[in-house]
């Protein structure tokens, strides 16, 4: 399986899976068809899957008129986004598998940013080292999302259970934001020296226009703040010894950051 990246909108990625094999397609999170379309004819694949993540127009806006030109393809969701996503089929459960060809994916339940938002994790298939994990507004490089619909408590869980994946998995977030993370980052934990070279090293990145997607999990566990609300550290900053209160104002103060 190739994974390819689209720039969408501002600042958003879209992600289209390809299996040359069988010259098929999936996307996570269309959020424009634009892009999607042009790839998919560059690649001369047929689209048999779309998998979102959550209901925000920038990741599912393109999927309808997707499904007018590859009706053929199966819409992946929540089951607690039903009614918010244009074309769903498949209801996701806790415990659910996907699969694309020959890869099955796990589907992770992870509200907070919305009630309903799941992400999709790939184990490291033949030949290759690293999962994939296709997580949309949930964790960031850096970061992770607001919270519209969900409480500090629902995220820290979530983000736990991200958190317990193997260090060599790719997180493919669904923004450019990780300059601005950890230019906040360095601001509640300046003396982690992991962290200073992350920023260092995304900053020429982006000086460059580079992306900085996919993003590392093994990093994010060393220098994303929103994974580390256990570390002394970040929890003297904030003022509180509590796993999500520290969490909860680190959000709040990233929110006004
Ligand atoms: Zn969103
Ligand atoms: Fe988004």
């Amino acid at each position: 399986m190739e994974i390819h990246r689209l720039k969408a909108f501002h600042d958003n990625y879209i992600f289209v899976l390809h299996d040359p094999t069988h010259n098929r397609a999936a996307v996570v999170d269309p959020g424009d068809s634009a892009p999607v379309i042009q790839c998919l004819a560059d690649l001369g694949a047929t689209l048999t899957a779309i998998f979102n993540t959550h209901h925000h127009s920038d990741h599912v806006g393109g999927n309808q008129r997707l499904l007018e030109q590859f009706s053929q393809a199966v819409v992946y969701g929540g089951a607690e986004d039903r009614g918010r996503i244009p074309g769903q089929h498949i209801f996701l459960k806790p415990g659910d598998t996907v699969s694309f060809g020959d890869e099955r994916g796990e589907v992770i339940f992870v509200p907070g940013h919305t009630r309903a938002h799941i992400a999709y994790y790939f184990p490291p298939m033949a030949g290759s080292e690293w999962g994939e994990l296709f997580c949309g507004d949930t964790l960031f490089a850096g970061g992770c999302g607001r919270l519209f619909e969900g409480t500090p408590a629902d995220m820290v869980s979530s983000l736990t259970k991200l958190r317990q994946l193997p260090d060599q998995t790719r997180v493919w977030c669904a923004h450019e934001y990780t300059l601005k993370n950890l230019q906040f980052a360095v601001t509640v934990e300046g003396d982690n020296a992991v962290l200073r070279q992350r920023l260092q090293d995304v900053q020429e990145a982006r000086r460059q226009n580079q992306p900085t997607v996919p993003s590392v999990l093994g990093l994010e566990k060393l220098t994303n703040p929103f994974l580390r609300w256990d570390q002394p550290t970040l929890q003297a900053a904030v003022g509180s010894q509590n796993p999500v209160q520290t969490f909860a104002r680190l959000r709040g103060q990233k929110d006004r950051f």
